[in-house]
């Protein structure tokens, strides 16, 4: 762990949800681009962070709980994305029950679980 690295894990800890590279970028004191590109996918390799596309053109970052990446680079997520149409914010949620969804003659490796609505602060106002 370098000290640009310990920077940017902080930046995600300080966040409740996902954020998105502006986001991450306004909370950097001195960067360089490439640098944050080269950490951001060396977490997601790591397991220490995922990558999050909804409605086609956001794209967020969000921690990865215990467990995810280290030996063979998987993420293991029991979790579903709730993309909430008012604040724009991407919550983790986990689920109790995960759909367990077996296709034959395929095999899964990554089931992304994704809903859109409205979260309790937005639909309370
Ligand atoms: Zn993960
Ligand atoms: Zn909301
Ligand atoms: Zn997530």
């Amino acid at each position: 762990m370098t000290p640009f690295r310990m920077e940017v894990l902080g930046v995600f800890k300080s966040f409740e949800n996902a954020i998105d590279l502006s986001q991450l970028e306004q909370q950097l004191v001195d960067f360089d681009r490439i640098t944050l590109y080269r950490t951001l996918k060396t977490f997601q390799e790591k397991g220490l962070i995922h990558e999050i596309v909804m409605t086609g053109e956001i794209k967020k970052y969000a921690l990865c709980e215990d467990g995810c990446g280290d030996a063979d680079h998987q993420h293991q997520h029991n979790h579903l994305h709730f993309y909430c149409k008012g604040c724009q914010e991407i919550y983790c949620i986990d689920l109790k029950e995960y759909p367990e969804i077996r296709l034959p003659k395929f095999q899964i490796d990554n089931i992304e679980l994704q809903a859109e609505g409205l979260c309790d602060k937005c639909s309370n106002c």
